[in-house]
This record gives C-alpha cells, sequence and structure tokens, in this order.
C-alpha cells in the first residue's frame, strides 16, 4: 500500500484515492434500482459514521436512516432561525463589498452572472466564487457531527463550523488535515469493498438500537416512545444563551467566510 502518512490534499496520491472513494460511492449505488438508490451523501454518510459493517449494509436499502425524529419544532425553528439570519448578514455584507450576489434555491432553472453565489443545503450555507468556495455549517445546540465535518472537508477547501450554544466558531481548512481525511479515506474504501464483496464485519454495539439486520444483537430504537422536550427551566436557559450568543457567532462566521474568499481585498482571486 502506498505510503498515507504527511500527504497534502493537494499531491497527486490524494486526488487518486479521492477520486477512487466517490467512484466506489457511484458503484456502490448503481447497485439499486432508480426508484431505491442512496444519494451520495447517504452512502458516505453511513460508510463514516457507523461501525458495523452489515448495518451499513442494511442501511443503504433503506430510505432514511433508523433514527426516529422525536423532537421538539423548537430545536427545528431555532436552526432554521439562525440560518435565515445568517443569510440576511452575509447579503448586507455582500452589498457593503461592491459584490453581486445570488441566493440560489433548488428551484433555480438558469442562474446568471454573479460574484458570490449563496446556497442553502440542510444545516449549511455554501459561498461559491469564480475561484473559491465556503461551506459554513450552523449547528444551534451542542451536538457535533464529526464524521459529518470529514465528509464535507472531502468536497470544499476551507469548513467554517459555528456553533451557537457553545460560542464557539472555527474556519478548519482541509489541507491542514490531510493525513486524517487520507487514512480515513482508505478505511472507507477497504470497509466498502467488505460489504461489496459480501465479507461485511458485525460490530455490535450503538449502531445495534434500532438495526433492522437479523442479528442476534439487534435492539429495538432508543427514542421510540419519547419525544425530546426541554423541561421549563432547561428551555428558558437555552433560549437565553441561543438569543445572546446568535449574533457575535454569526458577525465572526461571516467575516472569516469574507476572508477566506478575499472579498475584503476587492477581489476573489483565492487560490484552490
Ligand atoms: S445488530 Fe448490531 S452487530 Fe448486528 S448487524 Fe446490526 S449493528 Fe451490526
Amino acid at each position: 500500500m502506498e505510503d498515507l502518512a504527511a500527504q497534502d490534499t493537494s499531491t497527486p496520491s490524494y486526488r487518486s484515492l479521492l477520486n477512487e472513494y466517490k467512484q466506489m460511492v457511484e458503484s456502490i449505488a448503481s447497485a439499486f434500482s432508480s426508484s431505491e438508490k442512496p444519494s451520495p451523501a447517504r452512502i458516505m454518510s453511513l460508510l463514516s459514521s457507523h461501525s458495523c459493517d452489515l448495518y451499513v449494509k442494511h442501511a443503504l436499502a433503506t430510505k432514511s436512516d433508523y433514527s426516529n425524529n422525536k423532537s421538539d419544532n423548537y430545536f427545528l425553528e431555532k436552526h432554521e432561525y439562525a440560518l435565515r439570519k445568517l443569510v440576511e448578514r452575509l447579503k448586507t455584507e455582500l452589498l457593503k463589498h461592491g459584490m453581486s450576489f445570488h441566493v440560489y434555491t433548488e428551484a433555480d432553472s438558469e442562474v446568471g452572472h454573479f460574484d458570490v453565489l449563496i446556497k442553502t443545503n440542510g444545516s449549511t450555507v455554501e459561498l461559491e466564487m469564480p475561484k473559491g468556495r465556503v461551506v459554513i455549517e450552523m449547528k444551534t445546540g451542542f451536538s457535533i457531527n464529526l464524521s459529518q465535518l470529514e465528509r464535507y472537508l472531502l468536497d470544499t477547501p476551507t469548513l467554517i463550523l459555528c456553533r451557537i450554544l457553545p460560542g464557539h466558531v472555527m474556519c478548519i481548512r482541509a489541507e491542514d488535515y490531510s493525513e486524517l481525511l487520507t487514512e480515513s479515506l482508505a478505511d472507507q474504501l477497504d470497509k466498502a469493498d467488505r460489504i461489496l464483496e459480501g465479507q461485511p464485519i458485525l460490530v455490535p454495539g450503538t449502531d445495534c438500537y434500532g438495526c433492522k439486520a437479523d442479528c442476534p444483537y439487534a435492539k429495538p430504537p432508543r427514542w421510540e416512545d419519547h419525544r425530546i422536550v426541554l423541561r421549563n427551566d432547561n428551555f428558558s436557559a437555552d433560549m437565553d444563551v441561543y438569543f445572546k450568543n446568535l449574533y457575535p457567532c454569526i458577525k465572526t462566521t461571516v467575516d472569516l467566510a469574507l476572508q477566506e474568499l478575499n472579498v475584503h481585498k476587492g477581489g476573489f482571486e483565492v487560490d484552490g
């Protein structure tokens, strides 16, 4: 096996491993009929987030993950509210810098020429410029998904993570973590090979809750009969911190994003 240590995301070996990974994702998808085909994002998410190969194999054949969404709508609204505020501030700051932009939606059939394209997609906001791209991941609670961040870094040179409740804003560049990305890609390729060759390795553990595989370790989902609702005192504290931290986090996030794209210098000729 090639030496995977200390590789740079710009090196041919990293790029060839990434290409191999993308081809593998396509070949897994092609094993399903068009109505049942899992999306590339779902295949990557399952491969990177679950230890049990057999769990991944069975979950690929289902439309969504086994988890139940029993959350209070407060959590969803908090998230959508923060994304709206972030996009508003981005629009304001881009206008201040004389940049033209377009907020892209999936309904757009044609996009004209703009300096910046703003795309919202679930939990992320993407800023695309002719020679640069930044993805902003907004987290409005204390949760964090490192496998998800890793997947984003396979696709973007710069990720800005914004966590409202703890007040964390961090700029993460893929080139700084090339060794981690390379090693993880190699492991996921090996896992995909085992699944495709019908030799998945069982790893009993947290994946077993709600697993639909015919396996003696399978257990019922953990949250089947429970709606996740904050107690009143926790709700007050959560909303108080959220409201107080929201704009300081958004301001830092927007500033970092515009710095990464060189908007402050009046141009967008960035590397990568
Ligand atoms: S029950 Fe557990 S060990 Fe068995 S396939 Fe599912 S996740 Fe793997």
